[in-house]
């Protein structure tokens, strides 16, 4: 094989530590390919997928590493780096950009900012392009802007075969439907995003109210009943963990943290007034109508609750169930939280808009996610089953999950409507008929 990025056999020096090196979680699963390589080109993608071809090896592909599964560590095959395809190429009048699938989300949004643009990348740190943008991507002002799989206008990839093909609305057609949605179980490797980027927004602030977990019924049954009324440009979070130690809590409590995006102060106000109505908004620790943040306070602050080097499971739901239907459910998550940061997450996404066609298909108003944080590997049969079998205990009220923070490989859940689905498998069927590329770790 001819390179010029590095390769690695199975038990060669510097194997393990480049395996290693392409997992975020530090959770590092027992899986190995055979072989590891390290793209430094276009071309090397190239090689790397003939090679594997040639000797009938299956294809993993790393961007960023931020799949909590570690999705692309499989056994056998070959392992494919492509993280160091990281530049980015921004054309301001034309309102696009051409990213390669490294390039972290939040260092696209510095390049961006720079010829004030803005594009909805994911809220943390260290997630790449790659990854996010096959899956969906919920990123800064994505309930405006779509999920960022919507700002997709084309993709180079190179095929099964080894060829460098660009995918459009009007060339390999179903290659680009499928780029957008398939996440883990896509069939080809994406050398290059082709993007709109937009304009950046006039005004970045948030409100911020915490709640004692006390009021758990009270906060949830009154975010469930105005999501569908807040106002788009705000995202609205609430996460509910046992502390919040950079906030000066340390009693198990529920956080409202809700950015918003707007063109002027008093519409960034007025779009956040309706988080002043709160039933028992007097009991509030903390209450802050708005204060002005930008892109990288925010990072900082979402930060606090995805530390790097712990180990995580993760799972999740969408749902649009009512309330009375939830309540026993996130009951059972207070209850048996782990210790912080572990939390839950609860996005008010809905009412979606109308979407482009594409294999992204499922979504519904409300977005729960579990996040167990831990340090100590010892603590594994404590710790690693919290979120899974707390969302199967909720499954009844899910729709379907995100790909975002899969759990497929240990709970397989519907992700796309049964539609797309047979479409995605008509689309492997068609550009990678030899399986060449991994699937998701598990399907319904
Ligand atoms: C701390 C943290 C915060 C997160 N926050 C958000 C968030 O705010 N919003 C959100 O939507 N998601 C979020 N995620 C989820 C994240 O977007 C997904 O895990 C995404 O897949 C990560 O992309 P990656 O390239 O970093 O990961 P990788 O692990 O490299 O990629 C994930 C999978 O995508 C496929 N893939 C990656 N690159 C390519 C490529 N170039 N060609 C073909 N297939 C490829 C592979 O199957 C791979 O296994 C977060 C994850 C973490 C760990």
């Amino acid at each position: 094989m001819e390179l010029t990025g590095a390769v690695f056999e199975r038990d060669a020096a510097g194997y393990e530590e480049a395996r290693r090196a392409t997992v975020w979680n530090a959770r590092i699963p027992d899986r190995f390919p055979d072989l590891i390589v390290q793209a430094a080109s276009v071309s090397d993608v190239q090689a790397a997928v003939r090679h594997a071809k040639a000797h009938g090896m299956r294809v993993g592909v790393r961007s960023g590493g931020h799949s909590w599964a570690a999705n692309h560590v499989r056994d056998g095959g070959l392992l494919l780096d492509v993280s160091r395809l990281n530049d980015i190429e921004v054309d301001r009048d034309a309102m696009t950009a051409t990213v390669g699938p490294g390039k972290k989300g939040h260092e696209m949004c510095e390049d961006l900012a720079v010829h004030d643009l803005f594009f909805p990348a994911g809220h943390c740190k260290g997630v790449a392009v790659g990854g996010y943008l096959l899956q969906g991507g919920y990123g800064w002002n994505s309930r405006m802007l779509g999920p960022a799989c919507e700002s997709v206008l084309g993709i180079d990839v190179v095929t099964a075969d080894g060829d460098l093909v660009h995918a459009g609305p009007e060339e390999n057609a179903e290659l680009y439907w499928s780029a957008r949605g398939a996440g883990p179980g896509f069939f080809g490797v994406v050398t290059r995003f082709h993007v709109r980027v937009h304009a950046r927004p006039a005004v970045c602030g948030s409100s911020l109210y915490v709640y004692p977990l006390e009021l758990l019924e009270e906060v949830y049954r009154w975010a469930h009943a105005i999501g569908p009324e807040v106002d788009r440009r705000v995202e609205m979070q609430i996460l509910m963990s046992r502390d919040f130690e950079e906030l000066g809590i340390d009693l198990p409590a529920i956080v409202i943290a809700s950015p918003v995006f707007a063109d002027s102060e008093s519409e960034a106000r007025e779009a956040l007034s309706v988080l002043e109505t709160c039933p028992v908004r007097d009991q509030a620790l903390i209450a802050v109508p708005f204060a002005p943040a930008q892109l990288p306070d925010w990072y900082a602050a979402v930060m606090q609750a995805y530390p790097e080097g712990r180990r995580y499971a993760t799972d999740n739901m969408w749902t649009s169930a009512p309330f009375d239907d939830l309540l026993p459910g996130l009951r059972r998550i207070a209850e048996s939280l782990p210790p912080a940061p572990s939390h839950c997450l609860w996005l008010n996404w809905g009412p979606a808009p109308r979407r482009q066609d594409m294999a992204y298909s499922m979504e519904d108003q409300t977005y729960i996610a579990l996040y167990t944080v831990w340090s100590d590997a010892a603590d594994d049969d404590a710790y690693a089953d919290w979120a899974q079998s707390r969302m199967e205990a909720m499954a009844p009220c899910a729709t379907g999950i995100q790909l975002a923070d899969e759990n497929l490989g240990r709970r397989p859940a519907p992700f796309a409507t049964g539609a797309a689905m047979d479409r995605l498998d008509r689309a492997r069927a068609a550009y990678d008929p030899d399986g060449r590329f991994h699937s998701w770790m598990g399907r319904v």
